[in-house]
């Protein structure tokens, strides 16, 4: 039965039944998997490569598509020098098949029922997550004020570029705002610095109006945020905070 609920901690074959390449460095893709339980948004997988001789890897991929969409999509940013990353965006192809569990994790995730308005931070590929979080504040009709603030090396690097601003134009209460730190094209509109106290004073909201916060990308990045948002008077409690990896600051 294609809907019985099956435990997140048991492996899944799931079947690649797409890819999209987002940029030079990421690709998406798009999974079927014979079990799968709504998952929230926020939330992540398992996936478990295993070569010939039996060795095995294993690594975290958060969920980029929203708990609406009747598939799974994962959305991978190479690492230089990585095992599996590179993996997954050059060589997987549709038809292959990836051992899968999940969903994991409680803790990062955000439902529409939830209250206050909403500061999503997103480092690299720290907008996953995020990009679920922004599908399912469009898709469920949310009036929760929502702002994004994405941070980027290069233009090239904005992963989901063209449905962000999409989502923009189309949910009135979702904005986004980018900042580019390794050089802008000329006429951009956007910041240009790492993030700041000023450009997170400026796209948040004041904490008088209790906004929730998630943080998403490189370690550095992510606790460099989290501290300016308790800077600013921000509730720790209304701070939440997933790190992808170890180095690698935008
Ligand atoms: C909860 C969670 C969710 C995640 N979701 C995503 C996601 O949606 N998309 C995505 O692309 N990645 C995501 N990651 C990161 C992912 O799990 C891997 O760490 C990443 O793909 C690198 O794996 P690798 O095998 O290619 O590199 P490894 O062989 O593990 O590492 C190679 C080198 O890169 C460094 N490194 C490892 N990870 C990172 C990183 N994230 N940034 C910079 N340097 C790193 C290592 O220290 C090492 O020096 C997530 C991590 C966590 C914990």
């Amino acid at each position: 039965m294609a809907n019985r609920l099956v435990s997140p901690i048991v492996w899944q074959r799931a079947t690649v039944i797409e890819t999209v390449r987002e940029t030079p460095q990421a690709r998406s893709l798009m999974l079927a998997l014979p079990h799968w339980q709504r998952h929230r948004a926020g939330q992540h997988v398992e996936v478990r490569l295993t070569v010939e001789d039996g060795y095995q890897a294993q690594r975290s991929y958060s969920i980029a598509s929203p708990p609406e969409a009747p598939y799974l999509m994962l959305t991978v940013e190479r690492i230089a020098e990585g095992e599996v990353s590179p993996y997954l965006v050059d060589v997987v192809q549709e038809g292959d098949q990836l051992e899968v569990r999940g969903p994991i994790g409680g803790y990062f995730t955000w439902q529409a029922s939830q209250s206050g308005p909403l500061l999503l931070v997103a480092g690299g590929s720290g907008i996953v997550p995020l990009m679920a979080m922004a599908r399912h504040h469009a898709l469920a009709g949310s009036t929760t004020p929502a702002h994004l603030l994405y941070s980027a090396r290069q233009v090239d690097n904005i992963i989901y570029h063209a449905e962000l601003e999409q989502l923009a134009t189309e949910d009135q209460a979702f904005a986004v705002f980018y900042t580019l730190t390794r050089g802008a094209p000329p006429g951009w509109a956007g910041f240009q610095r790492r993030i700041d106290l000023d450009m997170l004073e400026d796209v948040g909201w004041p904490p008088a109006q209790h906004p929730l916060i998630y943080i998403c990308g490189p370690t550095p990045l992510v606790e460099a945020v989290a501290t300016m948002a308790l800077h600013l008077g921000h509730a720790q409690g209304r701070i939440k905070t997933e790190r992808f990896g170890p180095t690698g600051g935008s």
